[in-house]
């Protein structure tokens, strides 16, 4: 997020930067003052401030182009520059002091105005003052309708507040405006803006509504597991079991490794349907199609456990183990099974071998972009606000490590 947050910046000057080296230009000329501009560009503040700034050294950066800035009042660049990197130091009123007093300057072009309020927009955001954020942002978009930065933002700015349609309305704009490259990622994030205006309809008690946004949403990413697991709620909140049957089974096809998060709702509807044998089968597929779907072991585990074939699912669970060795739940799993099966000394001592190098750990993800840890799968990241970064952290013990024979390495306690 910083470094992005940096990025943009940085682009953000070196756009402001060509606008403003030749409106400057202008401005000597037609106002008939002479200012030495080659003391400006022979001083080494400005080159040292951004090295500075690409080095991630902010103070350093701050320090030197604020000598810059001195040395060549006028530019404009150095000052929206100063101000993002006050910013970036979380020193947002200085930030917004900086942009502000820009705005005032008199004979500013479009560009110059739309780049400037785009930097207090953001200054706004990261101050957490979300209406001032937003109007700077619309504002900005007055001068440059097809801001891709501005919009951005405010799509983010709509996400956060769950402003679902609206965030959508923006998003589609940027689909409008982005390149080929882009359009698959723009229509995975639209499908999750769908499956949320979808999400609000069931809150609504308008499942049919509910339903017509889960369609969209998979029409848009035929891969889209959320909106599987809600299209698969909504029908059968409208009674329509076979349909919901039919959308949950849906992701264990496409996206088998989330496969586990239709589990639930499948066992039981099978279970209602007096098929648990179907749910059996599905584990045993997907075991078959990966041996190391921990949790399809886990499923099929519990679901003999519950027809009491509690020697076979400690096999299933002990397999299991031996992928993930560190996931909390199916030592519980174990544990229960042991108790059931009278606490047999062989199978004990068994589980004592696999569980020797354990750590444990409630079903670890991490986000791929920001690394945000969490305890479950989410879909949108409360760190960075990506959609859909979240994998599961397999978490192995380390290989081969040879015991410490330092004996200065202090012992574990006991
Ligand atoms: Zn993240």
């Amino acid at each position: 997020m910083e470094s992005y947050a940096t990025f943009l910046a940085g682009l953000v000057a070196l756009l402001v930067g060509l606008a403003a080296g030749k409106a400057w230009e202008r401005y000597k000329l037609q106002e008939g003052r002479w200012i030495d501009r080659r003391r400006a560009r022979e001083s080494p503040h400005y080159i040292l401030g951004l090295n500075s700034m690409v080095a991630g050294q902010l103070d350093r950066a701050i320090g030197e182009l604020a000598e810059a800035a001195r040395l060549q009042p006028d530019a404009l660049e150095i000052e929206l520059i100063l101000g993002n990197l006050f910013r970036e130091k979380g020193q947002v009123g200085r930030a917004i002091t900086i942009h502000q007093q820009l705005l005032q300057r008199p004979k500013l072009t479009r560009l110059e105005h739309a780049y400037i309020l785009l930097c207090l927009g953001l200054d706004y955001k990261r101050g957490g003052f979300v209406d001032r954020a937003h109007e700077a942002f619309s504002e900005v978009l007055r001068f440059e309708p097809q801001n891709p930065y501005a919009l951005m933002n405010l799509q983010k700015l709509h996400e956060e507040q769950h402003q679902w349609q609206q965030a959508h309305e923006i998003r589609q704009r940027l689909v409008a405006l982005s390149g080929e490259a882009d359009q698959a990622r723009n229509r995975q994030i639209l499908a999750f803006i769908e499956n949320e205006l979808g999400r609000d309809q069931v809150k609504r008690g308008e499942p049919a509504a509910a339903v017509a946004h889960f369609d969209a949403a998979l029409d848009l990413d035929a891969r889209n597991v959320p909106a599987y697991l809600n299209l698969g709620d909504a029908r059968m909140a409208q009674g329509k079991t076979a349909e919901a049957a039919q959308a949950w089974e849906r992701v264990t096809e496409v996206a088998p490794e989330r496969a586990y998060l239709a589990f639930d709702r499948l066992e039981s509807l099978y279970r209602s349907q007096h098929a648990q044998d179907r749910f059996q089968a599905l584990c045993r597929r997907l075991i078959a199609a990966n041996p190391k779907d921990w949790r399809a072991h886990l499923a099929l585990a519990r679901s003999i456990t519950a027809e009491g074939r509690t020697a076979d699912a400690l096999e299933l669970l002990f397999e299991a183990l031996s992928h993930s060795p560190h996931a909390l739940t199916i030592h519980q799993d174990i544990w229960q099974a042991l108790v059931a099966s009278g606490l047999d000394p062989a199978r004990i001592s068994r589980y004592t071998e696999l569980t020797r190098q354990s750590v444990f750990y409630l079903d670890p993800h991490i986000c791929q972009r920001c690394h945000y840890r969490s305890t479950e799968l989410l879909w949108q990241c409360p760190h960075c606000h990506e959609w859909d970064t979240f994998v599961e952290d397999r978490i192995a013990p380390a290989q081969d490590v040879p015991p410490p024979d330092d004996a200065s390495v202090p012992a574990a306690p006991a």
